[in-house]
């Protein structure tokens, strides 16, 4: 299996100003890149594709010293990312979906180097706990956890001002941990995080919520500094800070939440959610349109608090590595079908929902067992009441 480690690096100061170059003439080549192929587009309307701009490497570096500098790999792969930007956007346009050209990548915007091959203008030296960068030297990891499997890319990463390095590993060996014999179905809401189909409650945390005041004072202060001023820079970082902090917060409570349900249950069953679906709707274009786009933008600002997707990556992540399985079903309708008998049920509030045979009964619980008895799990309905 695949797997991916995250560590802290503490660079040098030679080295943070070299890693800060490293990603600046990466985002510049990105840039040009990107230039270059909307120029092509606007003056005789042609695409340029991938192999054509790294073609044009070779030539780049050597009248570019700046660009010289940095692994001739992790500038294809910055092209590459550019290429896969054109793809999605070319393929949006096909499926006839909005779709905004790909953007000039600012600087604070742009936060990462992938280099795609150890070995390869890179490579990783856990005997030295140091990871060797081409342009930057060997620098410092605070690897927390051993590495296992083969490394496949590494990546640095800035976040506000610290400096991350991700590594992507193969071949990671998987294991298992012994059965059981729970197997559920997860209803992910809004006002609770989840709930189990064996009537298990996980509440939502709300970081960002509570962080919301911590953020719009740090965005005040941001928006009150003159451009170009050092105070600016110092209130942008505290901005950063701030996102930072939420960001590992609430992967903290994912990782601590998966890995409780990873090694409690054997199977465990859960909405296929098309998450971008659900938050993009927020205009309110999609059903009535006008009506509910409050409600609406509060639902996705939760949803995007909640970070789903997050939440289901290290799932299924923590689920392989363990041998257990999830299964992903259906969504349609599973909160409002009653799991006893199937029969449509009305909702007069947010957490209960009332069927004509069994009478009310607590909305995510019944949404949880109808997630179980798709995934053809028994527990659906073993205790219902
Ligand atoms: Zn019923």
């Amino acid at each position: 299996m695949r797997r991916a480690y995250k560590f802290r690096v503490y660079p040098t100061s030679g080295q943070a100003s070299r890693l800060a170059q490293c990603l600046r003439d990466h985002q510049r080549l990105y840039n040009a890149a990107l230039e270059e192929r909307r120029e092509a587009w606007r003056m005789r309307r042609a695409s340029i594709r991938y192999g054509q701009q790294s073609g044009q490497l070779k030539d780049i570096r050597g009248f570019d010293p700046d660009q010289a500098r940095w692994s001739f790999s992790s500038q294809q792969a910055t092209l590459r990312r550019l290429d896969k930007a054109m793809a999605a956007f070319y393929r949006r346009c096909k499926a006839g979906q909005k779709a905004g050209y790909p953007r000039f990548k600012a600087l604070d915007r742009w936060d990462s180097v992938e280099w795609p091959s150890d070995g390869d203008g890179c490579r990783w030296k856990p005997d030295m706990g140091r990871v060797y960068l081409q342009g930057v030297g060997h620098v410092k990891v605070h690897a927390h956890r051993p590495v296992q499997g083969r490394v496949k890319t590494i990546s640095a990463k800035r976040e506000g001002r610290r400096w991350y390095v991700v590594l992507s590993c193969d071949d990671v060996p998987a294991r298992p941990i012994p059965a059981t014999g729970r197997e559920v179905g997860l209803d992910v809401g809004v006002a609770r995080f989840a709930t189990t189909s064996d009537g298990e409650v996980i509440a939502s945390p709300r970081y960002t919520r509570k962080s919301a005041d911590e953020m719009a004072a740090a965005q005040q202060s941001l928006s009150r500094k003159q451009r170009g001023s050092a105070n600016r820079k110092r209130a942008r970082a505290k901005v950063a800070e701030v996102h930072r902090r939420v960001r590992n917060r609430r992967a903290d409570f994912h990782h601590k939440t998966a890995r409780a349900l990873v090694r409690e249950c054997d199977v465990i069953a859960l909405e296929d959610l098309c998450i971008t679906n659900m938050t993009r709707s927020a205009s309110g274009t999609l059903e009535e349109p006008g009506t509910n786009v409050a409600a609406k933008s509060g639902l996705n600002r939760s949803i995007l608090d909640a970070g789903w997707g997050q939440f289901m990556s290290i799932l299924a992540g923590k689920a392989e590595d363990a041998g257990r399985r999830i299964v992903l079903v259906n969504p349609r309708n599973t909160s409002i079908t009653c799991h006893q008998c199937g029969a449509r049920c009305t909702r007069p509030r947010q957490d209960t929902v009332i069927c004509p045979a069994h009478g009310a009964m607590d909305a995510d619980v019944n949404g949880a067992r109808n997630i179980c008895a798709r995934a053809g799990l028994g527990s659906g309905q073993a205790d219902a009441a």
